[in-house]
Order: C-alpha cells, then sequence, then structure tokens
C-alpha cells in the first residue's frame, strides 16, 4: 500500500452520494495517463516483492503470546533511523555473501490494516540479472532483521498468515482493548486491532454501511474425532444488545452450525501474503502478462497454503483467500441477489476482493470462449473509455472494476479535478482486490505497465518467500520467451480457486489446467526444448471445442509434468503429456547463460517448489496441522489453546532466529517443533553453492 492520503474521510450515506463523481473522475485520470503511457516502450524488466508480517509478543517464560499494536511505534522508529543504523547488528552476516546489495538503498517498511501488521519491501526493484534473484533472499533476512531491532525485545515479526487466537475470547493484543467499537461493531475484536489512520476504520465501517450488516466469514471448522457434531462456535454470544448489528447472529442467520463465525474486517485483512509486481516492457506485453500468470493463481495458492486455524479452532481449509473475500465483501442483499433489484444496478457474483473475472489480452489465442458472457460492467463507462480510444478488452476489463463504488472518500479531494493526479482512479484500483492487478504507470508516467501477483500465502522462512518469488520470476521469463500460453476459460480459474480451498488441495486435489503450452505443438518427446519463440509464432492451428484444451491435473502434474508425476512406466496419450512448469523453467535457463553457482542457488528454490507439488515436502498448513495434533495440550477436538498458540508461535520463532543467524534449521527443538523437516528439507543455512 502506497501513502495514506490525510484528510475528512466521509462516512457512508455521504461517500455514496460521491461515488458517481469519483468513478466519473476516476475514468478521466484513467484516459489521460492510457493515452500518455500507451506508447510507452522498452520499459526494463524489474519486478519487486512485498512481504506482510505479524508482529508478535513472545517470551519463554511468559505463558500468553499476543499481538502487538505498536505497529505506529515501530513505523516511527523505523522512519526516524535514517541510516537505520541498526542495519549495523543486521548486515555483518550479509555483508560477506555476493549476493548482498550492500550500497543498495534500504528496505521500506509500510503501515498494513492490521494495526499488528508491517509489510516491507526491496529498497529498490530487482533488475532483469539473474545474479539479482540471489540477492532476495539476503534482501528479505535484512529487512526481518531491521524490522526486529526496531522492536521491543519481546517483540518479533513473523510471517504467519494469521495469528492463530485472534477474536477468540480473553487477551490477544497488547495491550487489551474491549470489545466492541463502534467502527466494526465485532463481537469478537476491538476497534482498536486496526490500523488506526482513519483510512483503516473509516474502509471497515463503510463496508458495514453498505452492506446493511456486519461482514460474515464463516469458515468450516475442521471436524476432529472429539469435535462434537453438529459444531456450534461457542464463542459466539447470542446476547449482545450494543449495536443493531449484534442481530446478525439472532436473526440474520450469520453464525451456521459447523463454521467457524468472524465478523470483521479484521479477520481477512489482518491475513499476511507475499506478493510480487513485474514491470512489462510496454502495455502489450503487460496484458500479456496478466492474463498468463492468471491461470497460476490458483495453482500457487494451493501450494503455498498456510492458514488452518482460525479464531482458536482448526478450520476444514488451508488458505486464507475467500475468508479476506469475505472479510470485505461490501455487497447489498441486492447485490448478493438475496432480494429483488430495486435501489441497486446489478447482481454481482464476487466479492470486490476475488480472483479476477477477465482476461485482457490483445493475444488472438484468447478464444471469446474463454470470458464470461455473464460479466457485470458499467455501459457508460465503457462507452467514454472507447469514446476515449481505448480498445474493447481493455475498455471492459476496467468498467468491470468500476462497477463499484468507492468506499473512502476524502472530502477535501473533492473541489476539483487534477489530472495530473491518479487518486480517483486508484480509490477503486486498489479496492479491487483481484488475484491479479494490472497496474498502469503512475501520473507522471515514471516508471512503466506493472502486473502485480497477489494469490500467495506468506511462509514462515524468508528461504520459502524468496523460493516461491524467483519461481514466479522464472515462469514468467518463461511464459514470455516461450510464449506459452495457460488460457483455460475464465470459470475454470474461478473453479480452481474454489478447489485450492480444500484441505491439502496440493496433493489431494486436481486442477483444471491446460494441455498444451506451446504456440505450436513440439515434435513428439520432445517437449519444451525445441519451443518457437515469441518473435516466430505461427499461425493460430484450427480450434476444436474449448473443453478439449484442458483437462484436471495435480499440481505435481503441473509443477513437474506428468512423466515425474506418474512415474516412467505410466503410459500417457502424447495429448495429456504435460511437460511441466519446473522442467519449462530448466529449459529456459538450459537456454540462457547461467553461471554454474547461480544456476546452484536457484535449483535450491526449485527444489523447494518440485518436493512441495510432489509432496516430499509439506505445507505450512500441513505443517502446522500436524503441530497441533501433537501437542500434548490438544483434545482432538479442533480447539487450539493458548498454550497450543504459545508453543506452535514459540516455533515459529525460533526457526525464524534460526534462519537469521544462518544456522540453518537442522538441530531445533524437535520437541518444540516436530516434522520439521517435512516443513524446510534439509536445507543449508547460509552456506551456498560453490
Ligand atoms: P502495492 O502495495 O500497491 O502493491 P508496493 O509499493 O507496496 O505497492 O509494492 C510494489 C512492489 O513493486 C515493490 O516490491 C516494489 O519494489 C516494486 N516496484 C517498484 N517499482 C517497480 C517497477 N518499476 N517495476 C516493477 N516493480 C516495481
Ligand atoms: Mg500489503
Ligand atoms: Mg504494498
Ligand atoms: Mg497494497
Ligand atoms: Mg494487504
Ligand atoms: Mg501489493
Amino acid at each position: 500500500m502506497g501513502l495514506l492520503a490525510q484528510g475528512t474521510a466521509l462516512d457512508w450515506p455521504d461517500a455514496k452520494k460521491q461515488a458517481h463523481l469519483v468513478r466519473a473522475w476516476g475514468i478521466k485520470q484513467l484516459l489521460e495517463i492510457w493515452n500518455k503511457a500507451k506508447v510507452k516502450e522498452r520499459d526494463a524488466m524489474l519486478w519487486g516483492d512485498e512481504v506482510e508480517y505479524l508482529v508478535v509478543t513472545y517470551s519463554k517464560d511468559d505463558p500468553k503470546v499476543l499481538l502487538s499494536l505498536r505497529q505506529a511505534d515501530i513505523l516511527a522508529a523505523l522512519a526516524d533511523d535514517k541510516s537505520l543504523s541498526a542495519k549495523g547488528g543486521c548486515v555483518p552476516e550479509l555483508q560477506g555473501d555476493p549476493a548482498s546489495r550492500t550500497n543498495e538503498p534500504l528496505p521500506v517498511f509500510h503501515p498494513e490494516f492490521g494495526r499488528f501488521m508491517l509489510e516491507a519491501t526491496p529498497g529498490k526493484p530487482w533488475g532483469i540479472e539473474f545474479k539479482e534473484l540471489l540477492g532476495v533472499e539476503p534482501n528479505m533476512k535484512l529487512r526481518r532483521c531491521i524490522a526486529k531491532d526496531h522492536m521491543l525485545p519481546n517483540e518479533h515479526p513473523i510471517t504467519l498468515t494469521t495469528f492463530p487466537r485472534i477474536g477468540s475470547p480473553g487477551v490477544f493484543t497488547d495491550p487489551y482493548y474491549p470489545v466492541s467499537g463502534s467502527k466494526l461493531r465485532s463481537q469478537f475484536v476491538p476497534d482498536e486491532i486496526a490500523n488506526p489512520h482513519i483510512r483503516f476504520p473509516t474502509l471497515a465501517a463503510n463496508i458495514r454501511s453498505r452492506r446493511e450488516r456486519k461482514v460474515q466469514v464463516n469458515v468450516p471448522v475442521f471436524k476432529d474425532e472429539n469435535t462434537p457434531w453438529p459444531w456450534k462456535d461457542p464463542t459466539v454470544n447470542y446476547d449482545l444488545h450494543q449495536w443493531p448489528e449484534d442481530d446478525d447472529v439472532r436473526t440474520g442467520g450469520a453464525a451456521p452450525d459447523n463454521f467457524i463465525h468472524m465478523d470483521a474486517m479484521a479477520f481477512g485483512m489482518g491475513s499476511c501474503c507475499l506478493q510480487i509486481t513485474f514491470q512489462a516492457k510496454n502495455i502489450i506485453e503487460g496484458r500479456q502478462m496478466y492474463d498468463q500468470l492468471s491461470p497460476l493463481g490458483p495453482i500457487l495458492l494451493a501450494l503455498t497454503a498456510a492458514t488452518p486455524i482460525y479464531k482458536g479452532f482448526l478450520a476444514d481449509t488451508d488458505v486464507r483467500w475467500n475468508q479476506i473475500s469475505k472479510a470485505v465483501d461490501d455487497r447489498t442483499a441486492e447485490e448478493m441477489g438475496e432480494k429483488p433489484l430495486r435501489n441497486d444496478r446489478w447482481r454481482i457474483p464476487k466479492s470486490r476482493y476475488a480472483s479476477n473475472s477477465t482476461y485482457i489480452s490483445t493475444d488472438p489465442r484468447l478464444r471469446p470462449e474463454y470470458l464470461d458472457p455473464n460479466l457485470v460492467i458499467d455501459e457508460d463507462i465503457k462507452q467514454q473509455l472507447l469514446d476515449g480510444g481505448m480498445d474493447d478488452r481493455l475498455a471492459t476489463h476496467f468498467a468491470h472494476l468500476f462497477i463499484r463504488d468507492p468506499i473512502v472518500i476524502f472530502n477535501e479531494d473533492l473541489q476539483e479535478l487534477d489530472l495530473n493526479k491518479t487518486d480517483h482512479f486508484e480509490n477503486i484500483q486498489s479496492t479491487n482486490w483481484q488475484h491479479m492487478r494490472f497496474k498502469p504507470p503512475p501520473a507522471d508516467n515514471s516508471i512503466g505497465w506493472r502486473v502485480e501477483f497477489r494469490p500467495m500465502e506468506i511462509q514462515i522462512t524468508d528461504f520459502e518467500n524468496a523460493a516461491f518469488a524467483v519461481f514466479m520470476v522464472l515462469i514468467t521469463r518463461v511464459i514470455l520467451s516461450f510464449d506459452l500460453s495457460f488460457y483455460i476459460p475464465i470459470a475454470k480459474v474461478d473453479e480452481n480457486m474454489e478447489t485450492a480451498h480444500r484441505r491439502d488441495a496440493v496433493l489431494e486435489r486436481k486442477f483444471h489446467f491446460r494441455k498444451n503450452v506451446f504456440p505450436v505443438r513440439p515434435p513428439r518427446g520432445n517437449s519444451g526444448t525445441s519451443t518457437p519463440n515469441s518473435i516466430s509464432r505461427p499461425p493460430t492451428p484450427p480450434r476444436g471445442p474449448v473443453e478439449d484444451e484442458f483437462r484436471p491435473m495435480s499440481v505435481n502434474e503441473i509443477i513437474n509434468g506428468t512423466a515425474y508425476a506418474l512415474g516412467p512406466d505410466v503410459e500417457v496419450d502424447h495429448e495429456d503429456d504435460f511437460p511441466g512448469l519446473i522442467p519449462l523453467v530448466e529449459s529456459y535457463l538450459d537456454s540462457v547463460n547461467v553461471d554454474v553457482v547461480t544456476r546452484c542457488e536457484l535449483a535450491t528454490y526449485l527444489d523447494l517448489i518440485r518436493k512441495r507439488a510432489s509432496g516430499e515436502l509439506w505445507t505450512a498448513a500441513k505443517w502446522i496441522r500436524h503441530f497441533v495434533a501433537n501437542h500434548p495440550a490438544y483434545a482432538r477436538d479442533s480447539v487450539v489453546s493458548e498454550e497450543i498458540t504459545k508453543d506452535l508461535v514459540g516455533a515459529v520463532v525460533a526457526i525464524g532466529e534460526k534462519e537469521q543467524k544462518g544456522e540453518g534449521f537442522r538441530g531445533l527443538d524437535k520437541q518444540a517443533a516436530p516434522d520439521l523437516g517435512k516443513l524446510l528439507g534439509g536445507f543449508r543455512g547460509t552456506s551456498r553453492c560453490c
């Protein structure tokens, strides 16, 4: 997230009255920047990652582990420390590392929705050099170290996606605040859980006001041996009478049986993720990257699954995505289709936080059948964009984003339209949280068209976060240089996104995936290596039914290839013989000049992903489930107690400290962290390939 605007934020009824103006001005700003930037060429292939942290208080002798709400103080300490002198304490170990960019700008720390969260990005985006890929992990470690150095001794930045007991009865924040506040009106979390900057409480309050009830974040509970069934969330209070919204659980059916019930934005936007932004050389390439990375979203979501606990209970799902989706779902009952349309303009099938609903590329391989025939768009806005010269496909994309109302509007911004800004456009754009984001250049046109890949869950270690970041960079290079097509109907991407939520989907489920990803089918037995590049794309061959273009595949097949996944003895039709994304990356690396050391380092990252996909290594979700299941205090009743939470967070803190010291992960207290090898493999500390 960028700089935070200051001003007077409008409450919902007033904001609603200005929504039309914000959209109208937003479209004008979009056309302005589009006209300026549509001819931009040869922007550098830069990219950057974003890592989000929870800040917890933890010490061995304290029976409680809590969320620290000192985000503002920590950010202030970081900002005051201009030279980040504390870097001194972080750098020595990294200095000897050839991959550490010691002269580069220092990392940048950003606020996030949760007052217990931090975000950190590298000081400057990464470049195209392969060697730069080796800088990512040391830089992530540096960020974590600097963050820790600006915290209290008992505070720790950890990269769990969610705090296991956020919203549980009792104390879970430091300092403690009682529920319930006027903004969130949650019966589980205080308003003080959110970043106090006016943008965030307003965002939460206006989402609630717009939908005329609290958000309903219901997650199926994991049914264990001793879980009472049907299960009623024992933490729900049916007898509160402070806010009108307290009726939601009494008369609104907000808390159904067998679901963990949550009622506030913090349960979603309080989750941490790993995002990667790529700059394209021009708008055409950006549109291509947007489309081709889109079908990979659910696959990477399943591979990075890390969210098996909510509000002190084991969930029956493994990832955070749908919970965030529900936590910011501002649709009214009419828009949801629960009531006939009277006041609202459309029925809208998805939350504003959801998998993306359109493809936008100019690629002739994009068949109309892949698109959603019922996509909801604002026809007037589309017409304005067409009149402004934008092509139909891109105009459709933005006219879809612009069906949403702006949620947070600052009165000061409504005086006059400033075409040297993109604030109104960004207002709508940045509250459409789709799994891909197409980012136009900023108003000054100083940087290029960018595409953001947003579905991945944050991983416990920087080794893993670096591995997934690097993998996505390599995959993007492969897509562009081999001119690959991962197109499947957008509705199938939606289905895959749901599938990714299932427990252990990475091993247990199949995903719709395109069978032939090459511009033309390569000769038999030679898939991957002899692929033509984008300059010589052949004419599109005759096309059969769309349904013949894809089939259900396991993540193992998608990542490692059919031969690897099924073993050498299983015969498959040539047509069904998928090469695998890692073998494609390998053949790409074979085709370019990478020195031996770099190649070896990259191999350690690819290895992690290969083994995740094959099941040899576990997702964090699986590791956390095992941790809970093996804990002596676990009663097989789905309850993740304070004691278990303390030990789990303690294990995660210990892993982080080991990683910071570069000691590798062997020898960690097995008692505290059973099965660690399954999560992290037998991997190294700082010792690098040579
Ligand atoms: P947001 O929260 O809106 O996604 P951030 O500024 O937090 O944006 O993160 C954007 C990421 O994009 C950072 O990792 C940053 O280093 C990276 N980045 C910045 N400029 C470029 C660029 N020109 N091309 C690609 N990535 C960039
Ligand atoms: Mg963020
Ligand atoms: Mg950010
Ligand atoms: Mg952001
Ligand atoms: Mg965020
Ligand atoms: Mg981002």
